[in-house]
């Protein structure tokens, strides 16, 4: 598997710290390579500070920090640890725990834990593009066993919340409770308007069509799991492979942290034609500065919308 995307590949495109950090100066410069200081207010050039991990501006003085905004921001590893811990993600599709990262790093537990939640953070989709043609949803329950050698109650289990384009794109949350306030949100959010829906026979779907999608659905009740073209079966099969990952690779996930890798999933799921890309895409993303800010802490759960929304 991994003849396609090699470590070695990466790693002669990335030899060491300096071509990381120019990368990363590199995607927030202009067309002329360029940079805005913010001192000057203009367009500069800005010329490499050897002792730190830090540019200066040739005309004012003014030091930029190129790692400030990224997951690395505060980092203490050599950056090509990032660019390994990324790989993993390429040749362990089914998962990658600390334990893996501990190792192939050879970094401490803490910080392999840490690094896998920062590069997770990199696989929710930022401006996601509305699934369109056929969409089957479903919701599935996810978590809940007892850990071993565990004296705690057996906690519950969450609810996920999943739409999948057929032969295309997918997309789950994890979400606080199952009711038609945060379903119909996430199914508008995700879902282009008057795009066909299919799901099973749960009764908050039967408002679909009202709400501007064309809706059938399967009665799995009755072991009904296809009627001509209508079936959920993509989408279970995500959930199984969801469920697989958590159970192999991680083994229990808290409710806090489980969008996290159900984003993992779907991201790797969404690139399966084109595996190189899991490498390319979190690359592109880890190798610049975050519009939104780099992720403190657990994702959380996606909460039900207030009343006036819930229409
Ligand atoms: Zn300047």
């Amino acid at each position: 598997m991994t003849r396609g995307y090699t470590i070695e590949h990466l790693l002669i495109r990335y030899p060491d710290d300096d071509a990381v950090l120019e990368a990363i100066m590199q995607n927030t410069a202009d067309t002329d390579g360029r940079m805005q200081c913010p001192t000057c207010q203009a367009p500069r050039e800005f010329r490499r500070i050897h002792t730190r991990k830090c540019y200066q501006c040739t005309k004012c003085g003014h030091q930029h920090y190129p790692l400030a905004g990224t997951i690395m921001a505060r980092t203490k590893l050599p950056l090509t640890k990032w660019l390994r811990a990324v790989h993993l993600f390429y040749t362990h599709r089914s998962g990658v725990s600390a334990q893996i990262l501990q190792r192939e790093i050879e970094v401490t537990y803490k910080v392999a834990w840490r690094m896998g939640h920062q590069i997770r953070s990199l696989m929710a989709d930022p401006n996601p593009d509305p699934l369109r043609k056929i969409v089957e949803v479903d919701e599935t329950y996810v978590g809940g066993r007892k850990r071993a050698g565990s004296k705690k109650p057996i906690p519950k289990k969450t609810a996920v919340f999943g739409t999948l384009e057929r032969g295309g794109r997918v997309r789950t949350t994890a979400v606080q409770q199952v009711n038609k306030a945060t379903l119909f949100t996430l199914i508008q959010e995700n879902v282009e308007l008057g795009t066909t829906i299919y799901s099973d026979e749960h009764s908050l779907y039967t408002k679909l069509p009202k709400a501007g999608y064309p809706h059938d659905s399967v009665l799995h009740k009755a072991h009904e799991w296809r009627r001509g073209n209508v079936t959920t079966n993509a989408m279970e099969g995500h959930w199984s492979r969801v469920k697989r990952t958590i159970r192999g690779a991680y083994v229990w996930v808290s409710p806090q942290w489980l969008q996290s890798y159900l984003d993992e999933c779907s991201f790797l799921h969404n690139r399966r034609h084109c595996p190189a890309l899991v490498v390319e895409d979190l690359l592109a993303r880890m190798l610049r500065p975050l519009s939104s800010g780099v992720r403190k802490g657990p994702p959380g759960l996606r909460q039900t919308p207030s009343r006036s929304r819930a229409k």
